[in-house]
C-alpha cells in the first residue's frame, strides 16, 4: 500500500469519514480490517467495495508492467 494513501485513510479515519462513498461514520461503527491504516469504512459493502476495486486495479497494474518485460 503506497504511504500517500495510507496517509489518506489515516486522515479519513481522524475525521470519520469512510474512505468510499464519503458518509460521516460513527465512532464505534467502523467497520476496520483491524488496523486504522486500512481505513474506517460505514459499511462492511463499502470496505469489501473499496479493496475489490483496490485489487483489480493493483492487478491489471502489475499484468501491464510484467507484459512489458515480456
Ligand atoms: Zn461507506
Amino acid at each position: 500500500m503506497a504511504t500517500t494513501e495510507v496517509a489518506h485513510l489515516l486522515d479519513l479515519w481522524d475525521r470519520c469519514i469512510c474512505p468510499y462513498c464519503g458518509t460521516h461514520v460513527r465512532e464505534g461503527a467502523r467497520v476496520v480490517s483491524g488496523d486504522a491504516r486500512e481505513g474506517g469504512f460505514c459499511s462492511i459493502r463499502c470496505h469489501s467495495t473499496y479493496y475489490t476495486f483496490e485489487l483489480a486495479a493493483r492487478a491489471d497494474w502489475s499484468a501491464t508492467e510484467s507484459s512489458q518485460h515480456a
